[in-house]
C-alpha cells in the first residue's frame, strides 16, 4: 500500500469485520479459539498471549505508520524496552544511552540489565564523535537514542548514528515516542527498531498504558515476537482498541499539538521572568538544523526555565489552572511540570539529573488563546 500517513492510521490492519461488517475492529476479550481438529487455527489464532486479533489490528497499523515490517504492541512502553532488549542483548554486551534518557528506561539500564551483566554508558548523542569515541567495536550491541529528548529537548542524528551503529556492528534503536511517527521515521533514516510509550501521543488521550516495538527488517521482528510471546507481556485487548482509536487521529492531532506549541514558544520568549525557552524549533536551538532535516515539524513538548531558581518554577507549576498539573505528556490536554521534583526526582545525583529551574510544558489541542492566558496568569 502507497497510501499517505493519515491514510494509513486510519485503514492499515483495520479491514471491516468478516463476519459483521463492523467498520472498527471489535474487542475480542478472549483467551482462547476453537480449533477445527487438533492445530486446525482459524485464521491464526490459538491463545491470546500468542496473538489476538484485537492486537493484530493495532501491531499492524503500527508497523505501517512507522515503514516497518514489524509492529509488536506491549502493556506498556518499558515492557517493549525489557522485551527487545532480552532479546537482542547477551552478558557482556554494552549499550550507548543518551545522558538525559528518559529515565524508567535508564533505571531499566542501571537496576535491571546491568545486574545482568549488560553494561551502558550515557552519552551526549547530539555528538557524534563523542559517540563514536564510546562505541566499543565488537561488545557495543546496541545504541539507544531518544531524540528530542526528556525534558531536555535535545536532539540526535538518527542517519548519523545509524552509521556509527551499523559500522560497530551494532543495532540502532530510536526510541520515537516524543516525535511520535507523525513527525519522524527513523527506520527511513536507518534505525533498526522503533520504540513507542503509546501511553503518550499514541494514544494521545492519557486513557490507557501501552508500548509498542517496530522493527525494519522481517528477520528481526520475528526475533522479537518470538520474545514477546515467550515473556508475555502482551497488550490486552481493551487496551489495544483504545490505542488503535487514538493511532486514528495522530496526524490531526500533532499539527495542533505544534501549532499550540509554536505559540507557547512565542510568549515564553518574550516573557522577562523566563530565562531560556527549550524548544528545537527554535533557530539557536543547537539541533535545530538536524531536527529540521529529520522532523516534519518540532512537536508538542516545550521547556523553560524561570528567573528565581526552583521555588519560582515550583511556583509557576502550581499556579496554572488550565495546564494540569502531573507527570506524562502527549494527551489532548495540556500538562506541567517540574521535572526536577516529578518525573526526573530519582535522577538527582545522577549524570541525568536536570536543571531545578527547569519547567516542561505538554501542550495540549485546546483553544490557543485559553493556554496563552492561563500561562500568562501564573507566570505573574
Ligand atoms: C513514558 C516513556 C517511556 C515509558 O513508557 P511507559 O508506557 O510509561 O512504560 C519510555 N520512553 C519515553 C520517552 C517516555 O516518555
Amino acid at each position: 500500500m502507497n497510501h499517505g500517513f493519515e491514510t494509513l492510521a486510519v485503514h492499515a490492519g483495520q479491514e471491516a469485520d468478516p463476519h459483521t461488517g463492523a467498520v472498527v475492529p471489535p474487542i475480542y476479550a478472549v483467551s482462547t479459539y476453537k480449533q477445527d481438529g487438533v492445530g486446525g487455527l482459524r485464521a491464526g489464532y490459538e491463545y491470546s498471549r500468542s496473538a489476538n486479533p484485537t492486537r493484530t489490528a493495532l501491531e499492524e497499523a503500527v508497523a505501517a505508520v512507522e515503514g516497518g515490517a514489524r509492529g509488536l504492541a506491549f502493556a506498556s512502553g518499558l515492557a517493549a524496552e525489557d522485551t527487545l532488549l532480552r532479546a537482542v542483548c547477551r552478558p557482556g554486551d554494552h549499550v550507548l544511552i543518551p545522558d538525559d534518557a528518559y529515565g524508567g528506561t535508564y533505571r531499566l539500564f542501571s537496576r535491571v540489565l546491568e545486574p545482568w551483566g549488560v553494561s551502558f554508558d550515557p552519552v551526549p548523542l547530539g555528538d557524534l564523535s563523542a559517540v563514536r569515541a564510546a562505541v566499543r567495536s565488537g561488545s557495543t550491541r546496541v545504541i539507544w537514542v531518544e531524540t528530542p529528548t526528556n525534558p531536555l529537548l535535545n536532539v540526535a542524528d538518527i542517519a548519523g548514528l545509524a552509521q556509527i551503529a551499523h559500522d560497530a556492528g551494532a543495532l540502532l534503536v530510536v526510541d520515537n515516542t516524543f516525535a511520535s511517527p507523525y513527525l519522524q521515521q527513523p527506520l527511513a533514516l536507518g534505525a533498526d527498531v522503533v520504540v513507542h510509550s503509546t501511553t503518550k501521543y499514541v494514544g494521545g488521550h492519557s486513557d490507557v498504558i501501552g508500548g509498542a516495538l517496530v522493527a525494519r527488517s522481517a528477520d528481526l521482528g520475528e526475533r522479537l515476537a518470538y520474545h514477546q510471546n515467550a515473556i508475555g507481556a502482551v497488550a490486552g485487548p481493551f487496551d489495544a482498541w483504545l490505542t488503535l482509536r487514538g493511532l486514528k487521529t495522530l496526524g490531526v492531532r500533532m499539527e495542533r499539538h505544534c501549532d499550540n506549541a509554536e505559540r507557547v514558544v512565542d510568549l515564553l520568549l518574550s516573557h522577562k521572568r523566563v530565562t531560556q525557552v527549550l524548544y528545537p524549533g527554535l533557530p539557536d536551538h543547537p539541533g535545530h538544523e538536524v531536527a529540521a532535516k529529520q522532523m516534519r515539524r518540532f512537536g508538542g513538548m516545550v521547556s523553560f526555565r524561570v528567573a528565581g531558581g526552583e521555588e519560582a518554577a515550583v511556583e509557576v507549576c502550581n499556579r496554572t489552572r488550565l495546564f494540569t498539573l502531573g507527570e506524562s505528556l502527549g494527551g489532548v490536554e495540556s500538562l506541567i511540570e517540574h521535572p526536577g521534583r516529578m518525573t526526573h526526582a530519582s535522577a538527582a545525583g545522577s549524570p541525568l539529573e536536570v536543571p531545578a529551574d527547569l519547567v516542561r510544558l505538554s501542550v495540549g489541542i485546546e483553544t490557543i488563546d485559553d493556554l496563552l492566558t492561563d500561562l500568562s496568569e501564573a507566570l505573574g
